[in-house]
């Protein structure tokens, strides 16, 4: 039985507000982006190793000069942070700028 470890990027159906994500040309995609919300799947971003598979919801959203803009998700099971690159700019389905700043009202984040 070997693990894969490659098929990261594949689509799927957000258990929260049921859209149907297309992988992400850029970048492992992990979060919905209509409501951002997660699954905890990862121990670090594109492993798969968590066993966990609670709710991520979004707390807040930070602002890293490299990066951009990082939306951090706690999971809702075990209380796991973890910060994931908000896809603003993604061509095929990008995330939600509005939810990114209603989450921005929320959280208090970075100006
Ligand atoms: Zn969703
Ligand atoms: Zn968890």
């Amino acid at each position: 039985m070997a693990r894969k470890f490659t098929d990261v990027n594949e689509p799927f159906t957000c258990v929260h507000c049921g859209t149907h994500v297309m992988p992400s040309k850029r970048s492992c995609r992990n979060h919905c982006p209509t409501c951002l919300y997660s699954v905890h799947l990862d121990v670090n971003p594109g492993d798969r190793l968590a066993d966990c598979g609670g709710l991520m919801a979004p707390v807040r959203v930070e602002y890293n000069p490299r990066k951009g803009y990082q939306i951090v998700h706690r999971c809702q099971v075990c209380g796991h942070e973890q910060r994931n690159i908000a896809a603003l700019d993604d061509p095929v389905q990008p995330d939600s700028m509005e939810a990114v700043l209603e989450l921005m009202r929320q959280g208090g984040g970075t100006p």
